[in-house]
């Protein structure tokens, strides 16, 4: 079987890869995440990939597109909170893949999303097989989060980069919502945070 792997980054990477080629699937990865803001952040996951695909001898596909922060929030047509920006930001992706999959040849595609325990798996599940079926092509499903734990101790031991956001610039600011407040007091302003749907 030869599989089209969708990569979102090189830690969640480790356990799929794993487990595929113990299955004998033969894996051809392809990033394409706009989603990953802003360019310093992106251009680090880059290169933890490339280190990953070098130790594995995995061929990678890049997009070449490169960077795309306005293609993305151009995609998501203002949906910035949580609930919203999410599944149009499995849509993007994973109707490139799928296309991109379907136009090389490829019986079936996938994406390292259904490793993390931090994505919406089912919503994930159903994109996918709705975008492989679309093109012809079939979605290979995996619950690969059984393998959470073992891809993060991999990933440390490799010294592989792991990021401490999912990707787009809202999950960045996301992280310092305490922070934002505390500044807020300490400004005397009532709001600096004020998306509350991104707590
Ligand atoms: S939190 Fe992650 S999945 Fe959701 S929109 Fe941002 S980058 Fe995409």
């Amino acid at each position: 079987m030869n599989l089209f792997l969708h990569i979102c980054c090189g830690p969640c990477l480790l356990y799929p890869l794993k487990i595929l080629k113990e299955r004998e699937i033969d894996v051809t990865g392809f990033f394409y995440n706009p989603n990953i803001h802003p360019f310093l952040e992106f251009e680090k996951r880059v290169g933890a990939l490339e280190h990953i695909a070098k130790l594995r001898d995995l061929k990678i596909i890049w997009d070449p597109a490169g960077y795309g922060l306005e293609q993305w929030l151009s995609y998501i047509n203002g949906n910035t909170g949580t609930k919203e920006r999410c599944p149009f930001c499995y849509e993007m992706r994973l109707e490139r893949s799928a296309k991109e999959a379907a136009s090389r040849g490829f019986d079936y595609f996938s994406t390292t999303l259904l490793y993390s325990k931090y994505q919406r798996h089912q919503l994930i599940r159903e994109i996918g097989e709705e975008k492989a079926s679309r093109y012809g092509i079939k979605f290979y499903y995996e619950d690969f989060r059984q393998g959470w734990k073992e891809g993060i101790e991999e990933a440390v031991s490799l010294g592989i980069y792991r990021q401490p956001y999912c990707g787009c610039i809202f999950s960045e600011a996301e992280r310092y919502h305490k922070r934002m407040k505390r500044l807020a007091e300490r400004l005397g302003n009532k709001e600096v945070f004020t998306n509350e749907s991104h707590a």
